[in-house]
């Protein structure tokens, strides 16, 4: 593959941008080599600026769950923007969003729309603070809920990729109140909480680990989670930032059959356009500004062409059947790559959700985040730039998820698993 204007582009935004990149797993550092620019995507498919074509698993992380450029999205878009493209005043699509979020996610009795699941995360551990007059934190090794600071703490893929336990620039006076305990590890919550459950404000948690690669939780640990939250006080925070109307129409919560406190979302609720959003119980929800004290604000939060951006991909994935398709597709797509893989006698396990999956160069089971460390991710490492090669874009790091939309057939899937046999080949 030619890959020229890439690396034209590449070596110009390194003198400019921190990486040469604006968010850091692009960068490729963890797999080696240069990222590729896009062009323009369809579908299941992503074009770089040399003309390279891909069938792409990462789905700018995760928002575009049908297909890239769909038209109807495209469309809703279209048509928002000829009326402007933002108010600062409130405006209709705000509530569409409002009335559609709730409807879907009974948990959610009031949702407020943010720019970012960055946004989303900080402002419900706000929330978590503010309502139950508690300081503490609880989040878990390898969960991401973005860049706010009280996260930063053993956080998943992209930090775990530069090998930061932390990030310099957060406070410890505010790190110390971020508890981290093992995902996936009953009696680490009932020891964390026996020790200090008064003092916990919110419990955050990927109910699915998609920045650890993808590791499911046990049977009977996220109502583990809940019956502790509720026994001290603290919020049951669900970040479904990344499960949200992907692994069930109303997300982990509704897969597991758990109701959290607060939740937070983003991806693709915007359908591809910069939007969070958190919600949860109505009193919480409530103590959010202006009806109370709890401030938080944002100029561009509900913007018009966001929210229909949102909205047409929300109506999308309400189509009689979808998750069932993406969660086969999901399926044939795994299956197939451990047949490729056991075909070429190499060490591979994957963990799949509907629409994401994790890949994993050992055997499984995969259960907790020392086992998703244990993969090989040299190995990891060759096989993506080897499936690059043959046209596959993974996630360009072995702890991300990856993930299918509606848009990945058959014909996308045949092709993914014959590049795979090709590439085990090489390992
Ligand atoms: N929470 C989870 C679970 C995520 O996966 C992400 C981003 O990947 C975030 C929060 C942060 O979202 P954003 O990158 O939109 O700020």
């Amino acid at each position: 593959m030619n890959h020229t204007q890439s690396h034209d582009l590449f070596t110009r935004a390194l003198e400019l941008i921190p990486g040469g990149v604006n968010s850091p797993v692009r960068a490729f550092k963890s797999v080696g080599g240069e990222p590729f620019f896009a062009q323009r995507a369809e579908g299941a498919y992503l074009q770089d600026v040399d003309g390279n074509r891909y069938i792409d698993y990462v789905g700018s992380w995760g928002p575009m769950i049908a297909g890239h450029a769909h038209p109807k999205v495209l469309a809703a878009v279209e048509k928002t923007m000829r009326d402007g493209l933002s108010f600062g005043v409130p405006n209709a699509l705000e509530v569409t969003m409002a009335e559609a979020i709730t409807a879907i996610v009974p948990s959610c009795e009031m949702v407020r729309m943010v720019n970012s699941g960055t946004e989303a995360t900080l402002s419900a551990i706000r929330v978590a603070r503010g309502a139950t007059g508690r300081n503490r934190i609880v989040k878990f090794e390898g969960c991401y809920h973005g860049h706010g600071d009280s996260f930063l703490v053993k956080a998943g893929s992209g930090v775990m990729t530069l090998g930061l336990p932390n990030s310099p620039g957060v406070p410890s006076a505010l790190a110390d109140l971020t508890m981290t305990i093992a995902y996936n590890d009953f009696d680490a919550a009932t020891n964390l909480f026996d020790e200090i459950g008064g003092e916990i404000a919110g419990l955050i948690i990927e109910p699915i680990v998609g920045n650890a690669n993808c590791i499911l939780p046990r049977d009977g640990y996220l109502q583990h989670l809940r019956e502790l939250c509720t026994k001290h006080g603290a919020l049951l925070i669900f970040d479904e930032v990344m499960t949200g109307f992907r692994v069930a129409l109303g997300g982990a919560q509704q897969r597991y059959g758990i109701t959290p406190d607060l939740s937070t979302f983003g991806k693709i609720i915007g359908g591809g356009m910069p939007v969070g959003a958190y919600g949860g119980r109505r009193d919480l929800m409530a103590q959010v500004a202006p009806s109370g004290p709890i401030y938080q604000a944002g100029t561009l939060s509900g913007n018009p062409v966001a929210m229909a951006a949102g909205l047409a991909t929300l109506e999308l994935i309400q189509a009689p059947g979808f998750h069932d398709a993406l969660e086969r597709t999901t399926n044939v797509l795994c299956d197939g790559l451990e047949q490729a893989a056991r075909e070429a006698g190499i060490a591979f396990h994957t963990t799949r959700a509907p629409g994401m999956f994790g890949l994993y160069f050992r055997e499984g089971p995969v259960e907790t985040f020392e086992d998703a460390k244990a993969s090989d991710t040299a190995r990891f490492n060759r096989f993506f730039h080897a499936m690059l090669e043959r046209g596959v874009y993974l996630a360009p790091s072995a702890f991300e998820a990856g993930f299918v939309s509606s848009a990945h057939g058959e014909a996308e899937i045949a092709r993914t698993i014959e590049a795979a046999r090709e590439s085990f080949a090489t390992l």
